[in-house]
């Protein structure tokens, strides 16, 4: 074990790699068939040397959750963000996020970088990331997604089998026309299960009457009704709305988390570190919410295994109250990148990987195997 001592990065790689998907995953902007996604390798130089911290960029196909795509996370990573980690010690991995905040949006970029010296901090200190994080839970409840499908017969049988294996909340995708009726059906086929509606922002404050409609069903919540930059209009829908509104996309930062519970723009918040810039403003986010009780759960977004234990490991901490969207990423990519593999237990939790770091590692074969392209960064050069 090193003592935390300045952490010096040798060298930094940017992997863009490209997963094949078990199948299409569907929601309000189109279907993703491959997932491209941007992992962070930083090395270790002087006391840890040879050690490597994995980080994630969560990009989607298109700029439509947020600004980003995999391009644009390539070109700010290495043209802004890694020569800023490689320049100057590090002191503690919580110091990062301000220091790539010189740096408007790409919170995606961002949280790969920071997730990356977060995961080599905690390896090297020879301690899981969760309990660097300070969390508390040893396994963490997971909910399932169920993407748009044109077919309800369809839909039923996969709101079936993630019941089956065990999922303690199920996620349907819904969005204006499509909405009561698809709750309607699982509700009618499965009883008082527990269940949730993301919108992904597809409504109007117009679309209120829609809305309350869904307020008959008992939802756990109702998940990002509005676009994310309407904080007045989540309080208005939330003020006439007995369903809580969980607030997603609208949360892109620490302020905007202050900002919200203020209003009364909802009563949930998902956290995820991706839109957030990283694990700091996630811990941040968190503080927020259960200083003001608000309960928070971690939100995902089809990472790989390297961000996906992040995220677990996020989700151990105290204010993580509610089913996260962490299944396990062998779920929906053919093959995930990392070892061993993250799991679902038979009650429906997902152990928090209880080795040094992320407690999982990249798979050089499969890596090289998915890479598209690699960028190499050393120090002093
Ligand atoms: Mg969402």
């Amino acid at each position: 074990m090193i003592p935390d001592e300045p952490l010096h990065i040798e060298q930094v790689v940017v992997h863009h790699v490209r997963l094949p998907m078990r199948a299409p995953f569907v929601t309000a902007w189109g279907a993703q068939r491959q997932r491209d996604v941007i992992l962070v390798e930083a090395v270790a130089a002087g006391a840890g040397e040879g050690l490597a911290g994995w980080g994630e960029a969560p990009v989607l196909a298109q700029p439509a959750y947020n600004e980003e795509t995999v391009a644009t996370a390539w070109h700010i990573l290495n043209d802004f963000l890694v020569p800023l980690v490689l320049r100057t010690a590090i002191a503690d991995p919580r110091d990062i996020h301000g220091r790539l905040a010189a740096f408007h949006g790409h919170s995606m970029a961002k949280a790969a970088v920071e997730g990356a010296v977060w995961d080599l901090w905690a390896k090297r200190s020879g301690r899981p990331l969760r309990e660097l994080l300070g969390g508390t839970s040893v396994r963490v409840p997971a909910g399932a997604v169920v993407g748009v499908q044109d077919d309800t017969a369809a839909l039923l049988r996969q709101v079936e089998a993630k019941l089956a294996q065990g999922y303690r909340r199920v996620k349907l995708k819904v969005h204006p026309g499509r909405d009561v009726s698809v709750i309607k059906a699982v509700r009618d086929e499965f009883g008082d299960i527990p269940l949730a509606a993301d919108a992904n922002g597809a409504y109007g404050v117009e679309d209120l009457p829609a809305l309350q409609a869904l307020d008959a069903f008992g939802l756990a919540m109702i998940e990002q009704p509005l676009p994310w930059d309407d904080f007045l209009g989540h309080a208005h829908v939330q003020e006439h709305l007995k369903t809580p509104i969980s607030l997603d996309e609208t949360i892109a930062t620490v302020g905007h988390a202050r900002q919200a519970l203020a209003l009364g723009s909802g009563r949930i918040v998902n956290i995820k570190p991706g839109r957030l810039g990283g694990l700091a403003p996630a811990l941040a986010v968190h503080d927020v919410c259960r200083a003001a009780r608000v309960p928070v759960w971690c939100g995902g977004l089809l990472e790989t295994g390297v961000g996906r234990a992040h995220n677990v490991a996020l989700a151990s901490l105290p204010g993580f109250l509610l089913p996260g969207d962490l299944a396990p990423p062998g779920e929906y990519l053919v093959e995930d990148i990392v070892e061993p593999p993250l799991i679902l237990d038979r009650d429906g939790f997902v152990p928090v990987p209880d080795g040094p770091g992320i407690g999982v590692a990249v798979r050089r074969d499969r890596l090289a195997a998915y890479t598209v392209r690699r960028a190499v960064h050393r120090a002093g050069k």
